[in-house]
């Protein structure tokens, strides 16, 4: 049984960044990552971008080329699934049966896209969005087909839809809230959204239930509560991520949707952190609920928390959560939570297509999005980092510089 000082359980963002971490702060120790797809860490986000418009090959996609980690001596052992944890034996096991001891444990798993649970789940066609995999095999189908349906008006599916209008492709949004992004944005932008993709052709329909996928082996379209069938060959499933904690919390790890972690990225069991998209943490820019996030920014700054806690060099996560999304050439940026706000102020006039969104909870700026605004989004930063109290309508006095409201 190979033994390693650091065991990476998930070749991701995160696991890679916490390796990245470990070898800055000289962490001198073995170190192996160990992960289920078959390829080297790669960035995610431009599989619903630049990747599946044929804009980046996946070469461009690496977090780092094979060089880097040969030369800072870590072991990548891909096409691994670990299926069960042995805190106190310091153990994992592989789907396959294979054993690995460690000294600390950082599980770094992310999580697998929500199934659809309707009749016709299983149909050919039916498409979810989460690994470089997932979008080869969208992609391989593509040519053969006119109509998509994206389920689900959150931002993977948005980013889609984007992408495959602009491929030429008839597509059809289907949302069962009353607007688009309707949980992680304020109204506003939502309907900014809404508009923006209708005006390229794609159709969105908001508040409409999917009762089942129809087709004969293969998708031929959705059939709505309403009974009315929305024809598509290929159907994207965009309903978010269950996080892939199974062995850890079957191993006694304390969580639920998550794996709980306290500060310092570490879980209830001895010697093993959580980090990422599956790691249940209290936020203090969500009023310290209990929240996993999903981004870029988290994974990579809760990764070099365990790494540097790991090093024995004091760290604790509470970075400022910050989030991106590109559909048409639209740059969305956003900074904070908004959840949790009581007011939204709009700076800027949405129709020239550069504009913000400010939220606001009991008259403190907790976050922004801010469309085509990069200076906004540089701007505005303090004003959630420091949580300033600002009257509304000089927020929206676009004519005022932010960073005059924060000085
Ligand atoms: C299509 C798409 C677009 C996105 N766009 C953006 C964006 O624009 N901006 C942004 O900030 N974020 C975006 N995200 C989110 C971002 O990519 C994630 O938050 C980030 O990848 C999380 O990193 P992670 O390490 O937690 O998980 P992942 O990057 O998913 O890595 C986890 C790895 O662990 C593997 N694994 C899981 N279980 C096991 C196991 N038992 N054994 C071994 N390996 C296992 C997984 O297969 C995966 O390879 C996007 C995500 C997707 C899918």
């Amino acid at each position: 049984m190979s033994h390693f000082d650091v065991l990476i359980v998930g070749a991701g963002h995160s696991g890679a960044q916490a390796t990245i971490a470990l070898r800055q702060n000289k962490f001198e120790g073995s170190v192996a990552m160990i992960g289920d797809e078959p390829e080297l860490p790669y960035e995610r986000p431009p599989l619903s971008k630049e990747y599946l418009s044929g804009d980046k090959p996946f070469e461009r996609l690496l977090i780092r080329p094979a060089t880097f980690w040969e030369e800072r001596d870590v072991t990548m052992l891909g096409g691994r699934t670990i299926v069960a944890v042995d805190p106190g034996a310091h153990m994992v096991r592989t789907a396959d049966g294979e054993t690995f001891s460690y000294g600390t444990l950082i599980w770094a798993t992310g999580g697998k896209p929500r199934r659809i649970a309707c009749d016709g789940h299983d149909l050919r066609g039916i498409h979810t969005v989460r690994t470089r995999a997932d979008v080869d095999a969208m992609m391989r189908e593509l040519a053969d087909v006119r109509e998509v349906t994206v389920i689900g008006g959150g931002y993977i599916g948005l980013e889609a839809a984007a992408v495959l209008a602009k491929l030429g492709k008839q597509v059809t949004v289907l949302e069962a809230l009353d607007r688009v992004l309707a949980r992680v944005a304020g109204e506003p932008l939502s309907r900014f959204f809404e508009a923006e993709h209708r005006a390229h052709g794609v159709t969105v329909r908001t508040g409409v239930q999917v009762e089942a996928i129809e087709g004969d082996g293969s998708v031929s379209g959705v059939r709505l509560a309403s009974g009315e069938n929305v024809p598509a060959q290929m159907v994207i499933v965009g309903i978010g991520i269950i996080p892939s904690v199974e062995p850890l919390l079957a191993a006694g790890a304390e969580g639920g949707n998550g794996v709980l972690i306290d500060g310092q990225c570490r879980t209830s069991l001895p010697d093993i952190y959580a980090i990422g998209d599956c790691a249940l943490h209290a936020n203090a820019h969500a009023g310290d609920r209990m929240i996993r996030l999903e981004s870029v920014q988290n994974a990579n700054d809760q990764a070099t928390t365990a790494a540097k806690t790991i090093c024995g060099i004091e760290a604790s996560y509470d970075a400022v959560p910050w989030f991106w999304s590109n559909q048409y050439d639209l740059k969305l940026q956003t900074v904070g939570i908004s959840a949790g706000h009581d007011q939204c102020v709009v700076r800027g006039d949405p129709a020239t297509r550069s504009f913000s969104v400010i939220y606001l909870a009991q008259g403190r700026v907790i976050a922004l999005d801010c469309v085509n605004s990069v200076k906004d989004y540089v701007q505005g930063r303090k004003l959630v980092v420091e949580g300033l109290a600002i009257d509304p309508a000089a927020l929206a006095d676009a004519t005022v510089p932010l960073k005059e409201l924060s000085a």
